[in-house]
């Protein structure tokens, strides 16, 4: 849709949910429906031919999970013009988690002898992904410092079966960033095709499609929920064409989200803009709170001076983030002790809740992983990882300050 009369996005996120609300509803209502109705043969002949808009089965479509992907594909096409001058008309489908949107979204794109590429640090069920399931059906997978363009060029003319780029900005432990407008640029002169996982950012904080990329998905049991409420997902393409082949997909997978999830997910976008300003301002105090303590030896934040990508980082991303990781100088116990000892912070995986959320890599995600893989990924004894929730900072502060004296 154009945003007409919009000019931010946090406006963007409260009003520019374009579905035709029934019966005047203010929010979307929750359709709760497998089947839509067709009023003769002639109507249910036409909707499945597609010569006629309209709903058929839940599987392929449903008001409320289109209202929520619709609105999420408005936010990443915000302010973002073609050649004539006309706002993109980003298109977007939602899935039952972030896992289902991008495996639905690289298995479209994919075939027997094709390989993906992409930065050294993934989220874990992508990297696993690629090396236990992607292989079994004949596809490759290489990982490199993508921001090394000479060695990406080199790869990328020498390995004519690299099909995908797959990018993650900022990644997991570390916060790296990758330069999202380089990669993109390669990856045109090579017909490859980009995709982002934008989960950590939000179209909020950066819009991949503004610096070159062709697929986007997020995990929106993260930030975009915002609340822990839902597991979710979503795919989004530039325009309805350029997701046709993920959609075949989609629909023969059944990777669709339920209706619930997706007014969970319009609840909490709302809020999005407000959110995100304050979880980053949030997570910058405390990422310079732990950089000046004693006990810890390394804090990964992008938006920290010292971190290697920060210029990187600010100049495609509007705020920093609100995820970032720490190292204690007393290894494994120094951790666990730490952990147990917090009060505010809940001890959980996952992360972008309006609370503060605590987890240890090393003894709780990757307590599976051998300890020379884990290492290798970054990820130390020592290591905790937290997503800075929406508190007080006073708050926050003093928590962190009293679990970190011995
Ligand atoms: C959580 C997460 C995923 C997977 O999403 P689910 O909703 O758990 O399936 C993918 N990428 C990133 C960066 C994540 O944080």
């Amino acid at each position: 849709m154009t945003h007409k009369n919009i000019n931010g996005l946090a406006t963007a996120a409260i009003h520019a949910c374009s579905a035709v609300m029934p019966e005047h509803a203010h929010a979307m209502p929750i359709f709760a429906t497998s089947s839509f109705t067709f009023d003769n043969a002639a109507q249910g002949m036409a909707r499945f031919s597609g010569e006629e808009k309209g709903y058929t089965y839940s599987r392929f479509g449903n008001p409320t999970t289109d209202a929520a992907a619709k609105l999420i594909a408005d936010l990443e096409a915000f302010g973002i013009t073609d050649e004539k001058g006309n706002t993109i008309e980003a298109w977007g489908l939602l899935t039952a988690s972030g896992q289902a949107a991008m495996a639905t979204m690289i298995m479209s794109h994919i075939s027997a002898g094709d390989t993906i590429l992409s930065g050294p640090s993934l989220y874990g069920g992508t990297h696993e992904f690629f090396h236990s399931i992607l292989p079994r059906f004949g596809v490759g997978y290489i990982a490199l410092d993508l921001n090394d363009t000479v060695l990406l060029e080199a790869t990328l003319q020498q390995k004519a079966s690299i099909k995908i780029i797959h990018l993650e900005s900022p990644a997991n432990p570390g916060m790296q960033c990758i330069d999202i407008a380089a990669v993109s640029r390669l990856a045109k002169k090579f017909d490859v095709l980009v995709t982002v996982d934008n989960t950590f950012a939000t179209p909020y904080l950066q819009q991949p499609f503004k610096l070159g990329t062709d697929l986007i998905f997020h995990s929106t049991t993260k930030f975009l929920n915002g609340h822990g409420n839902a597991i979710g997902g979503v795919i989004i393409g530039k325009d309805q064409q350029s997701l046709q082949k993920v959609y075949h997909t989609y629909k023969l997978l059944g990777v669709n989200a339920n209706p619930f999830d997706a007014f969970l997910l319009l609840q909490g976008i709302k809020t999005l803009a407000t959110r995100m300003d304050r979880h980053c301002s949030n997570a910058a105090v405390a990422a310079r709170f732990l950089q000046q303590h004693p006990a810890v030896s390394k804090v990964n934040y992008n938006g920290l001076e010292t971190h290697p990508d920060y210029e990187l980082s600010k100049s495609q991303m509007r705020h920093a983030g609100a995820v970032l990781s720490f190292e204690l100088k007393d290894g494994f116990e120094g951790a666990i002790r730490f952990i147990d000892k917090l009060n505010i912070f809940v001890r959980a995986v996952s992360l972008g809740t309006t609370d503060r959320l605590v987890s240890h890599p090393a003894s709780m995600s990757h307590a599976g992983v051998a300890r020379e893989q884990r290492l290798k990924a970054g990820i130390t004894d020592g290591l905790i990882r937290m997503s800075v929730g929406l508190e007080d900072i006073t708050d926050l502060i003093a928590d962190l300050e009293q679990a970190l004296s011995t």
